[in-house]
């Protein structure tokens, strides 16, 4: 599986994700202020079910500003309240009715990937919660068979039950597809060193990498979300940091954007800032300074 990435002048696809504040064509102005080439957006409020109708006026709107504009690559995030490994059967169903949703505003907005947190299994098994992980990923594929879309599993810190914080976890939840191709992986740096798996390392990027590759594939890999991270290797715990501000280090990012298996790959930064976006702009430098420079 390969998925077709637009990289409009032969630039990286770096970015970050966006506000959709003022509706949703703001967010790609935000991009372009800090001169993204890649964006994450969230089609909807992410902590409320209910969604904002969206007009035809403004999903057109929205087309045309990343059509005209540097971006290559657009990405949503689900919304953090669905968990389609709930072992409660109303909220299970809830999380799937409205990720469902979500992938067909992605398809009205021309949005080619939808990343979701796999969800957590509430003291029921990992097991149990991967295998309805499954069933609803399978559910909205069946449903939204018309819509060009993928859905990228997020590696995940693990906190609390939630699951994806294993690679085994994401390759047992695709083998319970129906349809693989409709599925790929956004790899989050913090999540992955928050799990425990050392990529701070010259060595441990290296196994990490490998590890993925055996159980996942890293042709599965969609999006990267570069983040630090707040807290140390394993702790299980999910605090984004700015580049080179938290517990990583910047060799990880050196090895993200030289490394030939991933540096090719969309990116795009999930981390503290204010709404002048001035971190953005030092978070995406250092990326850029990193890439083709020397080791840090
Ligand atoms: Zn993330
Ligand atoms: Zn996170």
């Amino acid at each position: 599986m390969k998925l077709t990435r637009a990289s409009k002048n032969g630039r990286p696809l770096l970015g970050a994700h966006m506000s959709i504040a003022g509706g949703l064509p703001r967010a790609v102005e935000r991009g372009l202020r800090v001169d993204c080439t890649a964006l994450q957006i969230f089609t909807k409020s992410s902590n409320q079910w209910k969604a904002r109708e969206l007009g035809e006026e403004e999903m057109a709107a929205f087309r045309a500003a990343v059509e005209e504009s540097p971006i290559g690559f657009v990405v949503a995030h689900d919304s953090y309240l669905i968990n389609l490994a709930s072992p409660d059967e109303e909220l299970w169903e809830k999380s799937v009715k409205a990720f469902i949703l979500e992938i067909r505003r992605c398809a009205d907005l021309g949005v080619p990937v939808l990343v979701l947190h796999p969800g957590a299994h509430k003291n029921t098994g990992e097991g149990a919660g991967l295998k309805r992980i499954s069933r609803a990923l399978n559910r909205a594929h069946s449903e939204t068979s018309d819509c060009p879309v993928t859905t990228a599993l997020e590696t995940h810190a693990g906190q609390g039950t939630t699951l994806g914080h294993r690679f085994e976890h994401l390759r047992d939840i695709l083998a319970g597809l129906n349809n693989p191709q409709r599925a790929a992986v956004c790899f989050d740096t913090c999540h992955v060193f928050a799990a425990g798996y050392p990529i701070h390392t010259d060595e441990g990027w290296n196994e990490t990498l490998e590890a993925f590759d055996e159980r996942v594939g890293l042709d599965r890999l969609a999006c990267v979300h570069v983040n630090d991270s707040k807290k140390g290797l394993g702790c299980r715990v999910d605090r984004h940091a700015g580049l080179g501000q938290g517990e990583m280090g910047l060799l990880p990012f050196w090895h993200l954007v030289n490394d030939p298996r991933t540096r090719d790959l969309p990116m795009v930064l999930e981390t503290p800032k204010g709404e002048d976006l001035a971190e953005d702009v030092v978070n995406l430098g250092i990326l850029r300074s990193l890439a083709g420079g020397d080791r840090p």
